[in-house]
């Protein structure tokens, strides 16, 4: 049966680039566990004067490159394994984009939709409190993430701010721009992405302002792929989008902005004017150039990796490929952009606003949007050129340009 495990699945993942790597067995077992990992109880006083104890995490999992980042999800399903999991990919993807931070993660047990404002602040407030002595510009720096929003980052900053007794914003990322946040964060990921697909388009001499493409998930991912990848790459031609819902194709071409426009006033695709119904799956097996999945988790697997016809697909979400289905994809000649690359963009834009909160000057839209490029174009070159090298998956290839540079940082201090 498959590995459902998250954190399995990581220490898996590992293993599979370290022996490619040739990576020495202390360097592997290090990497295979966290630094540091804080297990807390928050007791949160509820609106109707009870008092309610919920569970937090912090997970610091490797702090060579620099300080630990990464989001907090409030989530009922979360688990210290979960919040492993995460926090190790994170430690690759800030090592993928090259960025001087090393990999966290954080939660909360619980489902934010049962909490009022007021008692999200003081579960905000409580959870600082318990993990805030360890947090940090210099130590760990967390952001939204599942259900965690640019409000909660706030109060979180506040209570930081009140224990510390210093004015500290880059202690968290994500927050409103009028505390510290910064510009161009809302669409960075999508962006980010956007950018590793004109990367992968010269490489494969695909003309970007003529291509098809479709994108499976219509949400903050998916809506900003759709209509950057006709701002940034001049054009293409969309042809297919889904969401929950379902989906809606037009082979002669759909508006971006305009279907974006029609989700928002009606909250779904389905009935777009002038398209025909399609399913989610087909959507994927459509024979466009580029996919971008921007939805969920495991939606290529070894049952219809045979039929994608795409030749680009850029994950914009996390996980929509499994590992059987890399294999087929790579040998049926589907140039994958695996999701800790393709959707690097939103941690490379967290990590320009903590530097813009260490400098205290603020950037404008124009500079974010150009340091962004700079990043994701280096980190796609260097991550193809390991995948000509060793002439493996591109996923493969990633967790190797990944694993090589945390493992010389650990190397270099002496650490193993
Ligand atoms: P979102 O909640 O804004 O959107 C999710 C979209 O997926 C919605 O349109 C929803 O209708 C659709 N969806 C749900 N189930 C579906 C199904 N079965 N088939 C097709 N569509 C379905 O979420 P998001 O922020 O856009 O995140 C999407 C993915 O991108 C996730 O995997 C997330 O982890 C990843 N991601 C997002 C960011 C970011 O900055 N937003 C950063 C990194 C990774």
């Amino acid at each position: 049966m498959a590995e459902l495990n998250p954190f399995k699945i990581a220490q898996a993942q590992l293993a599979e680039a370290a022996e490619k790597l040739n990576l020495d067995d202390a360097t592997h077992d290090f990497l295979r566990w966290p630094q540091r990992e804080f297990r807390v109880t928050i007791p949160v006083k509820m609106d109707d004067g009870s008092t309610k104890v919920f569970h937090g995490y912090r997970v610091q999992y490797n702090s060579s490159r620099g300080p630990t980042k990464g989001g907090l999800r409030w989530h009922p399903d979360e688990t210290i394994d979960t919040v492993r999991a995460l926090a190790a990919w994170m430690t690759w993807k800030t090592a993928v984009v090259d960025i001087p931070l090393g990999g966290g993660k954080g939660g909360v047990t619980c489902n934010p939709k049962e909490l009022s404002a007021t008692e999200q602040e003081r579960l905000a407030r409580g959870y600082i409190r318990a993990v805030g002595n360890h947090l940090g510009v210099h130590k760990d720096c967390p952001a939204p993430d599942v259900y965690t929003t640019p409000q909660i980052m706030a109060w979180m900053m506040d209570e930081y701010e009140n224990m510390v007794k210093v004015s500290h914003p880059g202690m968290i990322t994500g927050k409103p721009l009028p505390l510290g946040g910064s510009e161009g964060r809302h669409d960075a990921t999508a962006r980010g992405g956007v950018y590793t697909v004109r990367e992968a388009c010269k490489k494969f001499n695909l003309d970007p302002a003529t291509a098809t493409y479709a994108v499976q998930g219509f949400g903050n991912a998916g809506q900003y792929g759709a209509t950057l990848h006709k701002e940034i790459l001049g054009g293409g031609k969309l042809i297919a989008v889904s969401d929950s819902r379902g989906g809606v194709i037009n082979k002669d071409g759909i508006d971006p902005h305009d279907i974006v426009k029609y989700k928002l006033e009606t909250g779904a695709v389905k009935d777009y004017p002038g398209s025909e119904p399609i399913s989610n799956e087909d959507l994927l097996e459509l024979d466009v150039d580029i996919l971008y999945p921007s939805a969920l988790e495991n939606v290529i697997t070894d049952q219809n990796a045979d039929k994608i016809k795409a030749k680009i697909s850029c994950e914009l979400a996390n996980g929509p490929t499994t590992p059987e289905a890399d294999v087929i994809l790579h040998k049926n000649g589907c140039h994958v952009i695996p999701d800790f690359l393709a959707n690097a963009g939103g941690v490379t834009v967290s990590y320009f606003e903590q530097v813009q909160n260490t400098y205290n000057y603020y950037w404008t839209l124009d500079d974010v949007y150009k340091q962004l490029d700079e990043k994701m174009t280096k980190a796609y070159h260097a991550v193809y050129d390991m995948y000509k090298e060793h002439d493996v998956h591109m996923r493969l290839a990633a967790y190797m340009v990944s694993i090589q540079r945390v493992a010389e940082a650990c190397k270099l201090r002496g650490w193993i």
